[in-house]
């Protein structure tokens, strides 16, 4: 999954890069209201993190412009501590969360997680595939029972399959969702990561369907 945080205070933007890349996100940045409009116009997010308070242009008319653009990720402001007007108008513009500043960065990502799987249709963090149980909010997976090691593009790729389960996902779709922008993929192609991920896992889970990408299928 891969996040986008608008975020000028460059302490905070550390933070929560490194808190985001920790719980397996991949994550791109911007530091001023301009850049995060770009971004979030021209790139596929699965959610996005906006703070309010932004220079040459604020979070919120951000906001209004990618939803009046169509532009509809899920998006968790971080408002002022106590300012509940900056809450309502948030929301009204079409937040779908927010996070009053100072927050708890396990609480964000928790946020984050649940507006993601929500946005999927997905009312709980575990996915299951047979005998295969992917637990989006502990970022696990589990084989009939036995937990199984997946480096985070491992899991990132399987939890894109997981939320459409039974559903193609095209290469495109997946290279959007897996890498952040200045990401190195040339080790860690798609094809070489579901290598690996059938390796662990067995052949039985990921097809590949000729023409259209990758799909997570229940075996029969
Ligand atoms: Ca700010």
């Amino acid at each position: 999954m891969r996040v986008l945080v608008v975020e000028d205070n460059a302490v905070l933007a550390a933070q929560l890069r490194a808190a985001l890349a920790a719980a397996g996100f991949a994550v791109d940045a911007a530091a001023d209201g301009e850049e995060g409009l770009f971004l979030g116009e021209t790139e596929p997010y699965d959610a996005v993190v906006l703070d309010l308070g932004l220079p040459v242009l604020d979070g919120m008319s951000v906001l209004r412009r990618w939803r009046a653009g169509q532009r509809g990720m899920p998006v968790l402001i971080l408002t002022a501590r106590g300012s509940w007007t900056d809450k309502v108008e948030g929301l009204n513009a079409g937040a779908d969360d927010y996070l009053a500043k100072p927050f708890a960065m396990a609480e964000l990502v928790a946020r984050l997680n649940a507006l993601i799987r929500r946005a999927h249709g997905h009312a709980q963090p575990e996915i299951t595939c047979g005998d295969l149980r992917i637990d989006t909010a502990a970022q696990s997976v589990a084989l009939d029972g036995a937990p199984v090691r997946l480096t985070a593009l491992e899991f990132r790729l399987l939890e894109c399959l997981a939320h459409h389960i039974g559903q193609p996902v095209s290469k495109t779709h997946l290279t959007e969702h897996l890498y952040g922008q200045d990401f190195d993929r040339d080790s860690n192609t798609l094809e070489v990561i579901v290598g690996r991920l059938r390796r662990k896992l067995g052949e039985r889970f990921i097809d590949t369907v000729r023409g259209l990408g990758y799909r997570l299928t229940p075996p029969p």
